[in-house]
């Protein structure tokens, strides 16, 4: 049989960054990066995707849609030229409370400090007659706390306690001191919110989202599993194929996760807010449990937030952040983020280089002991009967490389989270389900011009070898299928030998 005529040919790979790094064992963790001013232009955005990045997180907590418009653009576009799997994943800002206003310019407050805080909402209300020393954001601000609450600024930097109302402002005693400027986010940790998790401006962005095909749309300090289930209602009315992935940044997250991760399609470990709404010190904790849940049910975990902040300003990082990047890759992660590393930072290619790295390090270690990272999860579905055979299968005979099948991307999911030591590819024709497993652990995503059957893809199955280098003669190749090519329909596991 010639390649012409082969049902399985790939979207063409001559010259492509595909051709180049077949034939070396890919990292397996997948990397997220923030886009900002940092990494915006084709070039840069070219750049961090040949340094390996998987994931392209626009926040939507800064800039207009213009911008997010241009910069899903330019990833798409060089995505398309480099012929790689690459996704898109919007973020939507929730409730995020910032400082709007400041009474002088180099406002500096000190610990002892009694200062009046109003909000925009008052101030529009009744405007010059409020003595206020800052403003913000939050419309319910003076409802939702009251004497004793802890309100923090700045990332935490700066604490401040309310001590009582006064008509259209509360009086705070500043505890840890320090500049406040506007723009600057507050926290309120254990004070409960009466807005709704997703405003209006989320649900304007996931409009927007909508109309530029994102493959996933991560909702920020999520509450409960109905912030979930009412995006993905919304998503599913649209015909949007996206994703919802929950970033658990609240307490509130904490006590209803275990209904959020069943009904999100992946998590993601917020640690910086994560870490001023919660004890700080049960970061570490919260992030293996998470990551535990999440390999549970077979979804994408990302573990984000200061993995290699020092590289924001310096081209090494500290051997706390490389231990640390290892340690979320011991704890299971699928993916990690960056954010200021690329969006903001002097350094944002070599940030990903950095986690490319350490990454490729300790996954050499990880396969050293495949059983250990295997999960035991009981195979009530077929679906998963199928697998688990499967990773029995390739652990035991020392298989060269998994290749599944998968429409959805379940199947492929279904197999991510056992952490297979040898490459897992992934063909598929479905140009979502392709971008989508991307931020899937150990995934390699291929895609196919139209539906297989299993016998026409174990026909052609050594010209696939050949082409992508996936063996040699006598390698053995897990095959993952459904007999008939239908999703949801995954039945069938053969051992195939290269010829
Ligand atoms: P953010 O989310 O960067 O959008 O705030 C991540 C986090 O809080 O860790
Ligand atoms: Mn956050």
């Amino acid at each position: 049989m010639t390649a012409a005529t082969t049902d399985v040919e790939p979207q063409p790979t001559t010259g492509g960054l595909s051709e180049a790094v077949s034939n070396i064992d890919r990292r397996k963790t997948k990397i997220v990066c923030t886009v900002g001013p940092a990494c915006s232009t084709p070039e840069q955005i070219r750049a961090l995707i040949e340094a390996g990045a998987n994931v392209f997180r626009l926040n939507f907590s800064h800039a207009d849609h213009p911008w997010h418009t241009a910069a899903i653009t330019t990833i798409r576009a060089a995505a398309d030229k480099l012929q790689v799997p690459v996704a898109v994943m919007q973020d939507l800002c929730g409730p995020k409370i910032r400082l709007s206003r400041v009474v002088e310019e180099n406002y500096t407050v000190t610990a002892g400090d009694l200062i009046r805080v109003t909000t925009e909402r008052h101030l529009a209300a009744d405007g010059p007659a409020i003595s206020f020393d800052i403003a913000s954001t939050y419309a319910a601000l003076l409802d939702d706390v009251g004497p004793g609450d802890v309100m923090l600024f700045d990332d935490g930097r700066l604490e401040v306690c309310v001590e009582e109302h006064q008509g259209n402002v509360i009086v705070v005693r500043v505890v840890r001191g320090g500049p406040l400027s506007v723009g600057k986010g507050i926290n309120l940790p254990g004070v409960s919110l009466s807005t709704d998790s997703v405003t209006q401006k989320d649900w304007q962005d996931l409009e927007w989202g909508i109309e530029h095909d994102v493959d996933y749309v991560a909702l920020s300090f999520v509450r409960h599993p109905d912030d979930v289930a009412a995006v993905q209602s919304r998503l599913a009315e649209a015909g949007s194929r996206a994703q919802v992935i929950a970033k658990i940044e609240r307490p509130e997250a904490i006590e209803h996760i275990d209904a959020i991760a069943r009904l999100a399609d992946g998590l993601m470990v917020a640690r910086g807010d994560l870490g001023l709404e919660t004890d700080l010190a049960r970061v570490p904790v919260l992030q293996k449990h998470l990551i535990e849940r999440c390999r549970r049910l077979c979804k994408p975990v990302i573990t984000a937030t200061q993995m290699l902040e020092s590289m924001v300003h310096n081209a090494v990082p500290t051997r706390a952040e490389v231990s640390d990047v290892a340690n979320a890759i011991y704890d299971g992660s699928d993916a990690i983020m960056l954010s200021g590393e690329t969006a903001a930072g002097k350094h944002p290619v070599r940030a990903v280089e950095m986690l490319d790295h350490v990454a490729r390090v300790t996954e050499a270690d990880l396969r050293q002991n495949p059983e250990a990272q295997r999960r035991q999860i009981r195979p009530t579905s077929t679906v998963a009967a199928v697998v688990e055979g499967a990773i029995t299968t390739a652990i035991g005979v020392g298989a060269r490389r998994v290749v599944i099948y998968s429409q959805s991307g379940s199947t492929a999911r279904a197999l991510a989270c056992h952490r297979l030591p040898m490459p897992v590819v992934a063909l598929t024709h479905d140009a979502a389900t392709y971008r989508q497993l991307s931020l899937s652990f150990g995934i390699e995503p291929l895609l196919l011009p139209s539906r297989i059957k299993l016998p026409k893809l174990l026909d052609d199955l050594d010209i696939l070898v050949a082409r992508h280098r996936w063996g040699s003669p006598g390698d053995l190749i897990i095959v993952v299928s459904a007999l008939d090519g239908e999703d949801g329909n995954t039945d069938t596991m053969h051992i195939h030998t290269v010829r």
